[in-house]
């Protein structure tokens, strides 16, 4: 079931530790093959690499701005603060740079049609994006109850040209999507490519993803060396499946004085069911194609999750980050759904900046720790995305009807 068939014992590709893996139905098996030696080859091809950093730069706004944010500084009155800004990119967060990553290799494995699961909208929207600028069919995969949650999602999609196909069976959200997905790609496999949303499922998935966001610390490292001489005291970055974590995270994990904080949902209370924090209730578990951390109960039954940002609402979360957690190098907090709305207010109010209900858990964290640092100390906090999408909630959660 694992990767260990065909490599070397003790290097085995798409393990990170114990985590990881390729858990897959046999059908699925020569389609990860097939994508993880393209993906092999786009990666040795300087043409891919040439033609994925145009359309980064020219299409989605790349590189995005490492921003220094006084007023928050000076507020919280301890460590410099400084945000590194996803939220400017095309369709409004980091996720189009992996859907623009995966769409080039799609295209060139010679793939006409793309399917992709989506909970709150984002990645599907992503996705969508990069199929009518490619040309490709588009399918996207989402819960009947998160279609009605993010009915404007929906409509981004199909004026997009895509078809959202609402998925009926067990919760009706993302979970549900993925199994769909999963399911149309066994049955297409030959014509199809399933563009996965984050750093979860099997080999080659989770470090292709990853890969596809190395560049959000790539050039945090760069601008951070221009800006300050030297590295950051801590990178702050939210959780949910672990992709703009991992992509906040990866170029600083040698640089053992930068400390790397992981902040997931903790939801409206610490009970199973009432928070998405896998590190705090979960345990190693499969789920969808990988191991990792899953909050379950007992019987190994994967449990529902909550959070008031739906981007971080998941029972799992990528198994680098379960090897990231296990060794220590990567610390994992988590913020309420209360800190996580205040810290919307926040930003807000202090830099005019309106971030994603699911970034406002790292701007939770930072609010948390950065006064008890010193000023010498430096802070990035990743602002994975921006705060319009979540208009609707934070109308009713934080009263601005003016009622
Ligand atoms: C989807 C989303 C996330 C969560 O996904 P990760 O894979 O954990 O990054 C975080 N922030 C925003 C703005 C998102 O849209």
């Amino acid at each position: 079931m694992s990767t260990a068939a065909n490599t070397p014992a003790g290097v085995v590709a798409g393990r990170f530790g114990a985590y990881g893996g390729r858990f897959v139905p046999e059908t699925l098996m020569a389609a990860l093959e097939e994508l993880e030696h393209a993906y092999a080859e786009a990666q040795a091809d300087p043409d891919f690499h040439a033609q994925l950093d145009l359309l980064l730069r020219d299409y989605a706004g790349r590189p995005t701005p490492l921003y220094y944010a006084q007023r928050l500084t000076e507020e919280l009155g301890g460590a410099k603060i400084y945000l590194k800004r996803e939220d400017l990119l095309h369709t409004g967060a980091h996720k189009i740079n992996n859907c623009l990553g995966q769409g080039l290799l799609a295209r060139r494995m010679g793939k006409k049609r793309i399917i992709a699961e989506t909970g709150a909208g984002q990645h599907g929207v992503a996705s969508a994006t990069v199929c009518a600028l490619f040309g490709m069919e588009c399918v996207v995969y989402m819960g009947e109850e998160d279609m009605r949650r993010q009915e404007l999602n929906v409509y981004r999609m199909r004026l997009l040209g895509a078809e959202v196909r609402g998925v009926s069976s067990g919760s009706k959200t993302l979970k549900d999507a993925i199994n769909e997905a999963m399911r149309d790609w066994v049955t297409n496999v030959r014509t199809t490519h399933y563009l996965l949303g984050s750093v979860l499922g099997a080999h080659p998935y989770p470090t292709m993803v990853r890969d596809f966001h190395r560049v959000i610390s790539r050039e945090m490292r760069t601008q951070m060396l221009e800006k300050e001489g030297r590295l950051p005291d801590a990178v702050i970055a939210c959780v949910g499946g672990g992709s703009n974590a991992m992509g906040a995270f990866f170029e600083f994990i040698e640089d053992k004085n930068v400390r790397l904080i992981g902040v997931e949902a903790g939801g409206r209370g610490t009970g199973l069911g009432e928070h998405a924090a896998r590190f705090q209730g979960g345990s190693p578990g499969v789920l969808q194609g990988t191991y990792s951390y899953v909050l379950q109960d007992d019987a190994g039954q994967v449990s529902l999750t909550h959070s008031v940002s739906a981007g971080l609402d998941y029972a799992s979360i990528g198994p680098e980050h379960a090897a990231l957690h296990d060794s220590g190098r990567a610390e994992y907090v988590s913020a309420d759904d209360n800190a996580t709305l205040e810290a919307v207010k926040l930003l807000a109010r202090t830099e005019g900046i309106l971030p994603a209900l699911e970034s406002a858990h790292a701007v939770a964290e930072c609010a948390r720790i950065a006064p008890s640092m010193s000023p010498r100390d430096i802070l990035v906090v990743n602002v994975s995305g921006r705060g319009d999408k979540d208009m609707g909630i934070l109308a009713r959660e934080l009263n601005l009807k003016g009622a």
